[in-house]
């Protein structure tokens, strides 16, 4: 079978593989959609030791059953699914209560589940065939699979933050999205469905605010340095109950935190290097009192079915950019160059 493989660090190739044989929890998917994700294109050019070599990318799948392992009986051949990315052990202290995506059996705590397509050596989706945990599947019943495809992680990374702070996203809160990218212009649909709070945008890209302009209450240029006056006076100098910063660098997050409220959320998303300096004097305090910051990772298996559900009562409605699957690595050049707007989605043939 066709798959899109990082060969080795900085060498992502179309290549020939077998077909995966399924093991007795697995099932075998024909892939149907896998989206492509910055994390992409920041693997294909990192050498850092952390680059899965030899693994198959994609971690946004959405495909059909053609194969069930023996000790499967909750799925069939023909049901069309989308893979949650998080493979947790399903049996811990944390997996039981709902939170796989801070499963204890990894040995580690810095480290998080295996990821298809981002954890060294667990294949992907850029590929005509995937195996995956029967444990990770969502069905998607009608749902196009390549609008599933980018639930699994540009819907629910976001989605995963705003349930996450929903106590603080009451009727006349305010929420700010920074960076309206594939995973902001998500957070804006998601924070329209679910909440009734205030929302504000912001990026530097004019063409991007132009496109949610009509989601948003207010739409800001990041980098205009009267952002942070322009968000406090909208919300009476108070600031904003929870930040979603979807681009995490320097600037972002210096913005975030310069506006979030107190007992607010800042949640860093996006993975773009920023630093912030956590201080305690009191006149140095870098966030107001009870604020928090975290930088959560992907989301739960019942946040991937809530989710879906949204999707499929045309609730999230992602712009979606079809490739084929041999059209793979120029939908990475593409994204990369900033010339995709939304998801760009590889379909194999
Ligand atoms: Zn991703
Ligand atoms: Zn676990």
């Amino acid at each position: 079978m066709k798959t899109l493989q990082l060969v080795e660090p900085t060498r992502l190739e179309l290549t020939e593989m077998d077909k995966p044989a399924v093991g007795e929890s697995d099932v075998l998917l024909r892939v149907r959609a896998a989206g492509v994700c910055q994390t992409d294109v920041h693997m294909r050019h990192t050498a850092e030791v952390w680059a899965p070599s030899g693994t198959v990318l994609g971690h946004e799948t959405a495909g059909e059953i053609v194969e069930v392992g023996a000790g499967v009986s909750a799925w069939s051949p023909g049901d069309a699914v989308a893979v949650h990315p998080v493979w947790s052990c399903g049996a811990c202290r944390a997996c039981v209560s709902g939170r796989q995506n801070a499963c204890m059996r990894t040995g580690n705590r810095m480290i998080p589940a295996p990821t298809p397509g981002v954890s060294p050596g667990v294949h992907g989706g850029m590929a005509e065939y995937m195996v995956a945990p029967a444990s990770a599947l969502v069905g998607i019943g009608d749902l196009d699979p390549a609008v599933a495809a980018t639930l699994t992680d540009a819907a629910l990374t976001p989605y995963h933050s705003i349930q996450q702070t929903r106590h603080l996203l009451a009727p006349g809160s305010t929420a700010v999205v920074i960076g309206v990218g594939g995973l902001g212009r998500m957070a804006v649909q998601i924070l329209r469905a679910v909440t009734a709070a205030r929302v504000i945008v912001l990026d530097v890209r004019d063409a991007v605010l132009d496109a949610v302009r009509d989601r948003a209450d207010l739409a800001l240029r990041s980098d205009d340095p009267g952002a942070e006056d322009a968000i406090l006076k909208a919300t009476g100098g108070y600031g904003a109950e929870v930040v979603l910063d979807l681009v995490g660098d320097d600037s972002t997050l210096a913005l975030a935190t310069s506006v979030v409220a107190p007992y607010g959320a800042v949640r860093a998303i996006g993975l773009s290097e920023g630093r912030f300096t956590f201080e305690t004097s009191q006149g140095g305090m870098s966030l107001p009192w009870g604020a928090s910051l975290t930088r959560p990772y992907s989301g739960s298996h019942q946040d991937l079915v809530e989710v879906v559900g949204l999707a499929r009562a045309g609730l999230l409605t992602p712009e979606i950019h079809r490739f084929s699957l041999d059209q793979g690595l120029t939908a990475l050049d593409d994204l990369e160059a900033g010339r995709v707007r939304g998801r760009a989605v590889l379909i194999p043939e």
